[in-house]
């Protein structure tokens, strides 16, 4: 069996410290490296004065992983730079955000350079080589400029953003050229992998043939949707354990009678919390009788705080949570717990539980594994009601939750109406379709998919041009 190399920009290997602090994705990549052995390479997390290459290795229940230190440099072009500033907010949609600078884009490329440089060593004939989002895009065709000749994919966690909007990056062309190096392209719902189609066939004359076949600029690669899911029979578990167990007791207690309604969400723009207060507020103030009887809890651990958008956001939810609690409260009742920090999944998987209406409203998702973990954690007798934003990627799976738009305070007004009246019943049914997704499409579904793409092989040039397939159009 082939071994199987990971890279993602950071590496979450095993914690040792049981399930309840080791996100999903870790769970499965985890997994994965243990069935077909291999390593996981990524940044350390740590600067070092001149960039060395120098790999620490590790092994972790069953997991080696391969570490390199950057430069402080690195970390402010590459990471907060353009990872963060510039294709983060674009992806988002958030052209408004975005910034443009040439030097991010040197950064990048360098960081991409030096993966690859550091990389190309440890990689062995036969081996797969997986890369994971939108800080490593570059990094297959950098593997290839160093003769590596192996199977290479890249997986997407973010949306792809329209065409128009990806046109406003000056090197928007490179960097799809620098995906049409990998074998199999994964996007996380065939909405992103729409809009990706969309730029190759009207940017770069490509050829979308059978079996997710795309080509352009004499290259042919396999373009799939993958969405990634969690580990449900695992959460399901987590959320009937003692910690979850304790820690829903005491939020039980905490809500004193009244229903809770949970937002969790690392504290980021794409989220809408801010468009969420609002359409709280709105439901606050439209219905009265109704709202003594609830509070919103939500959790927003801070996140990328060297970047000034999210320190700007930080400060607007502040104020905002301030202005609604000092407008709505009275003296034995706050109508939003805002709490900026985080909390380990296994308590997570009990303050779920205890929550009435699950409340994921992002305005812009990749896919949202909240909403899914939100689902794998309800009393199977007396489920809670998922409100879903439409513009996530886990609303394609999960159609069966309540549906909003995240921009309409009215929408999510009703909503939360609707989910306070709504009858055990239909709780229930909505409950079971949501649930059935979640347990099929899980993440070990999710990592099978994408490594069976990776492990087909792509028909050759001369196969594709007998079928007409190959693009005509100039090479890259
Ligand atoms: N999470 C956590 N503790 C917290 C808040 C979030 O462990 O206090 C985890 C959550 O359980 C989920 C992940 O962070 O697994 C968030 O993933 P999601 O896809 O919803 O959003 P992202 O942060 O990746 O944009």
């Amino acid at each position: 069996m082939s071994r199987l190399i990971v890279v993602s920009n950071r590496v979450q290997p095993p914690s040792g410290g049981g399930e309840g602090n080791q996100g999903g994705l870790s769970v499965a990549l985890s997994a994965a490296l243990r069935e077909y052995s291999g390593l996981w390479f990524g940044w350390s997390g740590q600067t070092t004065e001149s960039f060395t290459g120098q790999i620490s290795i590790q092994r972790t229940e069953g997991v080696t992983t391969a570490t390199v230190d950057i430069e402080e440099q690195d970390v402010d072009e590459y990471y907060n730079g353009f990872a963060n500033r510039t294709l983060w907010p674009l992806f988002h949609d958030r052209i408004d955000l975005a910034e443009y600078e040439r030097g991010f884009q040197g950064g990048y490329q360098r960081v991409n350079d030096r993966f690859a440089d550091t990389l190309e060593p440890l990689i062995e004939p036969g081996d797969l080589v997986w890369v994971h989002d939108y800080h490593l895009i570059p990094l297959g065709q950098a593997l290839r400029a160093r003769g590596i000749r192996n199977r290479i994919g890249f997986f997407l966690h973010i949306p792809w953003p329209p065409r128009q909007i990806l046109l406003s990056l000056s090197s928007h062309k490179e960097l799809v050229e620098a995906l049409f190096e990998y074998d199999v392209v994964g996007f996380q719902t065939a909405v992103w992998l729409e809009s990706f189609l969309d730029y190759v066939t009207h940017e770069m004359d490509g050829v979308v043939g059978e079996d997710g076949l795309v080509t352009a600029g004499g290259r042919t690669i396999r373009a799939i949707a993958s969405p990634i899911g969690i580990d449900g029979e695992a959460f399901a578990a987590m959320a009937d354990g003692p910690r979850a167990r304790a820690i829903y007791d005491r939020m039980m207690v905490s809500a004193n009678g009244r229903a809770m309604i949970l937002g969790v969400d690392r504290l980021d723009y794409s989220k809408g919390l801010q468009e969420r207060f609002v359409g709280y507020e709105r439901f606050l103030a439209d219905r009265p009788e109704r709202a003594g009887g609830v509070f919103l809890l939500q959790i927003a651990p801070p996140s990328r705080e060297d970047v000034q958008s999210y320190q700007e956001i930080r400060a607007e939810l502040e104020a905002s949570s301030g202005r609604i609690n000092g407008a709505f409260a009275d003296i034995e009742w706050v109508p939003i717990r805002y709490v900026n920090k985080g909390y380990p999944r296994d308590q997570l998987a009990g303050i779920y539980r205890a929550a009435r209406i699950g409340l994921v409203t992002p305005l812009r998702d990749g896919m949202n594994l909240v909403a899914k973990e939100y689902v794998a954690a309800q009393d199977p007798s007396d489920p809670g009601v998922l409100i879903l934003s439409r513009f996530a990627g886990a609303a394609l799976q999960l159609g069966a939750a309540v549906l909003v738009n995240p921009y309409s305070a009215e929408e999510i007004s009703d909503a939360i109406d609707q989910a306070l009246s709504m009858p055990l019943d239909e709780r229930i049914d909505r409950w079971t379709q949501l649930m059935d997704n979640v347990m099929r499409e899980d993440v070990m579904w999710w990592r099978r998919t994408f490594t069976d793409a990776l492990e087909a092989p792509l028909p050759d040039a001369e196969q594709l041009s007998a079928k007409g397939e190959t693009a005509t159009g100039p090479k890259f």
